[in-house]
């Protein structure tokens, strides 16, 4: 038996594993087993439900049922892919690519990756588009993510940094969950969590959601506030904070700024309209307030419920604005915590794998950020433009504007909201590739090439998870088959394109793509930080060999990363100070009226990821939730005469499904909850205008305005017996 250090392929705690192999010096080495890593800094040996099971999804058999083996073409849409070169698949997409961008221009192409790519998949990819091609047309599903996050902390704190360790939950005097379902979502925080309050027997936790979820359960105190009423919550906190002159004065003097304007806003929150809005009781309210401002230290840790939403900027920045005024913020215990869904969605954001970003979190609006990474790479520019974001994309591809797209390592046909604009796009596009690890996705049914991808236990690179913290990520096996990894493919695609677009090099650059392999890439990631809020030049593939995973930023000189930003109340802002933002409070885009009386929410099972290609696949994993249901509360089924099991019918405005009903105590009357799972494989069509696309041909493809996010979190329907 050999054993391989790398980290957990599924969130964005990032937990450090063991994988466990037989026959380790042959290439048919088999993984064995998976334990938790006691070393690694994110989960000390713990793994969840989904963690601790991943050696069964390398299973051998299972992978002949269910991974891509090999490169495929199909002659024409429907049709059987035939089995092809590597060369030959990496050919007809540098000539399809080369003779659309020659017909139609750079901006008529995208590619649509992923926060389940590591980091120098994602360089590469980024590189490809906006250097070679020289349009910003890459986008991620971490857009579906964490993008209010980023927005509302750059607005605010000036840079896309959390600025809390998961140390802080340790030291913490109140911690304030919102929008959060930790104990599924991140069950190895909550874990943590767990931990402290044994340790603190008075510390605080408040938890905030529609949805009385397991995490709410064990809340010392429980806000059940009303579907998309957040930013009035915060805003109402804020008054009362105001009221009771429980701010911090004097660290909104020296380090803040736009204070005055919030303030008159705030006026307008007071407690008894807010508690009418959110739905809560003024008491409630009030002690939520006093217990964010007047503990010691108060960490708040919040994730979709902020960010899938049309005001997911807003909720973000409005939250922040609660940190800043009461000091909380810097210190042991406090700050503004965002947790990232996917593994690497922020190595993503890193290298600037976005339609608005570029490299070391550089912006493309900015000219000298633009010449700086145009002198990295070695071309005449980067397009000033923004690129097509993720809902936007879909857009474009169903309208035309778009022609072809490159899908990497995710499954936008079931996991995009408002599917039927994806599922018309796709159809549309005049080319197709998916690049996956997983054969049977509904995106794998549009594709016109297919590229088979390396995943968890075959890949090398690196990720970040939620507090900054990058670790390796080790192969513990030979790729399946004639599976690639990320990086390699899309070097391969690039190599072949540069000289079919040779305008873009500058004179005596060879090629863009001078990487033999990971390291190459990372370090030319890392070289591109400096000077960055996110410096890693201190850093190296060998310091975290022999140092274990370590947290940005590292600049040259220094021997470990920082835990805690913004401790000296010094912000990456042009005169160094945060800011508050007076955001009003808006409801959610698609209002419940007497058509659609009832508002869906959406959101993670303990023991499923994403859209379950992978999870899917090991049978123990259905145990504690084995199929898709309609979660309502025994109000309503009992004004509908419906039981456990009954079918309805649920319809919004955009499509019709069928779900077995489940009654729970947990959800408030006139609203209703279903898993974001399941896909069209698990859930029969009915006659609506899906045809059984799963939950996401229901859910609302209204987007953030300044983020991009769509608001997953909150969808009007309709419930009929069937
Ligand atoms: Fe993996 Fe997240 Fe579970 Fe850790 S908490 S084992 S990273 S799924």
């Amino acid at each position: 038996m050999a054993e391989v250090k790398s980290t957990c392929c599924y969130c964005g705690v990032g937990c450090g594993v063991i994988i466990e192999t037989a026959d380790n010096h042959s290439s048919k080495a088999e993984v064995i087993g998976v334990r938790g890593d006691p070393d690694h800094p994110a989960n000390f040996g713990r793994l969840c439900s989904k963690g601790s099971t991943l050696h069964l999804t390398a299973n051998p058999e299972l992978q002949k049922q269910a991974r891509l083996g090999q490169p495929a073409i199909r002659q024409e849409r429907g049709a059987i892919p035939a089995d092809v070169s590597w060369s030959k698949a990496t050919q007809t997409i540098a000539n399809r690519f080369a003779e659309i961008i020659k017909e139609h221009g750079p901006e008529s192409v995208g590619i649509y990756v992923s926060g389940q790519l590591l980091t120098e998949d994602y360089y590469v990819f980024n590189k490809l588009m906006k250097g070679l091609i020289g349009a910003n047309n890459i986008d991620t599903n971490s857009r579906l993510c964490m993008s209010s996050a980023v927005a509302g902390y750059k607005q605010t704190l000036g840079m896309d940094a959390p600025p809390c360790s998961y140390e802080d939950i340790d030291v913490a005097s109140t911690i304030f969950i919102t929008g959060s379902n930790t104990a599924f979502a991140h069950p190895i925080l909550y874990r943590r969590l767990e931990d402290a309050r044994k340790n603190n027997p008075n510390m605080k936790v408040i938890v905030v959601d529609p949805r009385r979820t397991d995490t709410a359960k064990e809340a010392d105190l429980y806000l059940q506030i009303q579907p998309g009423t957040d930013v009035a919550l915060y805003h109402g906190m804020l008054h009362i904070m105001l009221w009771e002159k429980w701010l911090d004065e004097s660290y909104i003097a020296s380090f803040t700024e736009g204070f005055d304007v919030l303030k008159d806003l705030v006026r307008d929150f007071t407690p008894k309209a807010v508690a009418g809005i959110c739905g809560i009781k003024e008491k409630d309210l009030y002690l939520a307030s006093e217990w964010f401002a007047r503990s010691g230290a108060t960490l708040s840790m919040y994730c979709q419920g902020l960010n899938q939403s049309a005001s997911g900027t807003a909720k973000n920045a409005a939250l922040v604005n609660l940190h800043l005024a009461t000091g909380q913020i810097g210190k042991p215990g406090a700050g503004p915590f965002s947790l990232t869904g996917q593994p690497n969605a922020m190595g993503g954001r890193e290298v600037g794998g976005l339609a608005n970003l570029l490299s070391a979190h550089r912006d493309l609006s900015n000219p000298e950020h633009r010449q700086e990474v145009a002198d990295l790479w070695g071309v005449h520019s980067v397009p000033e433009k923004p690129g097509l974001s993720a809902i936007p994309m879909f857009e474009a591809l169903r309208n035309g504007e778009l022609k072809a797209i490159w899908i990497v390592c995710t499954n936008p046909a079931q996991s995009m909201p408002d599917l039927n604009v994806v599922h018309e796009g796709l159809s549309k596009a005049k080319f197709v590739v998916v690049q996956d690890a997983y054969a049977n996705t509904a995106t794998t049914l549009y594709a016109d090439v297919l590229l088979p991808a390396t995943t968890w236990a075959e890949k090398t690179g690196t990720v970040t998870n939620s507090e900054r913290r990058i670790s390796r990520v080790n192969p513990a096996i030979a790729p399946y088959e004639s599976s690639k990894h990320d990086w390699q493919i899309a070097l391969d695609v690039a190599r072949a394109l540069e000289p079919l677009l040779p305008n873009t090099k500058r004179d005596g650059v060879e090629t863009l793509f001078p990487y033999l392999t990971p390291e190459d890439i990372w370090n030319e990631h890392r070289a591109s930080t400096q000077g960055r809020d996110l410096d890693i030049t201190g850093l190296s593939y060998a310091i975290l060999e022999e140092c274990g995973p370590q947290q940005w930023p590292m600049p040259i000189g220094s021997n470990a990363g920082k835990k805690r930003l913004y401790a000296d109340g010094i912000f990456p802002t042009k005169n160094k100070k945060a800011r508050f933002i007076a955001a009003p409070y808006k409801a959610t885009v698609e209002a419940v009226d007497a058509r659609y009386p009832f508002a869906l929410n959406t959101g993670r099972l303990r023991d499923q990821w994403h859209g379950m290609s992978r999870t899917g696949t090991v049978g123990t994993l259905y145990a504690h939730s084995p199929e898709p249901c309609i979660e309502i509360s025994p109000k309503d089924a009992g004004r509908m005469n419906l039981e456990n099991g009954s079918l309805v019918h649920v319809t919004s405005r955009r499509g019709s499904e069928i779900f077995p009903v489940k009654i729970s105590e947990d959800i408030a009357s006139s609203q209703a909850f279903i898993a974001m799972h399941w896909g069209s494989e698990f859930i029969s069509g009915c006659a609506g205008k899906t045809a059984g696309r799963g939950v996401n041909g229901l859910t609302c493809g209204a987007i953030d305005p300044v983020s991009g996010q769509p608001e997953l979190k909150h969808s009007a329907i309709k419930i009929l017996p069937t």
